[in-house]
């Protein structure tokens, strides 16, 4: 598979190594025609006020809402989450407005109070880590859950689009990129 993932700021080696490890393809995406032919995009996490700036300099915010309007899957991971939500609570950030919840940017708090979990996912453990993670605080009809800790969603799903509020990539783990390529770029449910 031919995976981009979004090269404008944060995370995105740790992305590469996952796609590489796997077998795929890995394809910087720094402007509009890296997005031509991909089977799926990630948007990494870092800093969402950056990307979201970045996003908009290159032209890139409109050019992948056509894409996804043409049915290119999307997974955010962090700040990338943060970039597909359609509401962040308390900003008027620009995002690309794609899903359908709301988000509260550094819900759990500031650098300190990051953290490393292991989580069950898929018949699999996985560990994964929250950076300055964003809380989900509401969500659509069309959102469905994938994982919840105390309750709360970290991972969810649409039909086109996978979400996570952690890093799954930092620690190696590659359940949550393989549940990526299997159930929404291969598998049409929902
Ligand atoms: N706190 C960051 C933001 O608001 C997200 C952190 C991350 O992606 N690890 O953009």
């Amino acid at each position: 598979m031919i995976i981009g993932v979004l090269d404008l700021q944060g995370a995105v080696h740790e992305h590469i190594s996952i796609i590489e490890s796997c077998n795929d393809i890995a394809v910087r995406v720094k402007e509009n025609k890296d997005l031509e032919n991909l089977d799926g995009l990630i948007i990494p996490g870092g800093e969402s006020t950056v990307l979201s700036r970045l996003l908009k300099i290159k032209g890139l915010n409109s050019g992948i809402v056509k894409k996804y309007r043409q049915g290119l899957k999307i997974w955010g991971t962090c700040a990338g989450l943060i970039i597909l939500a359609k509401k962040i609570e308390g900003e008027s950030m620009e995002t690309l407005g794609l899903l359908d919840i709301e988000v509260k940017r550094n819900g759990y708090g500031r650098q300190l109070d990051s953290f490393t979990k292991d989580v069950e996912f898929n018949n699999n453990v996985s560990t994964v880590r929250f950076i300055r993670a964003p809380r989900i605080i509401k969500t659509g009809v069309e959102i469905t859950p994938l994982l919840k800790i105390d309750n709360e969603i970290v991972a969810a799903r649409t039909k086109n689009t996978m979400f996570t509020t952690f890093h799954p990539e930092v620690t190696g783990d590659t359940s949550f990129y393989n549940y990526f390529k299997e159930s929404i770029i291969k598998t049409q449910v929902l």
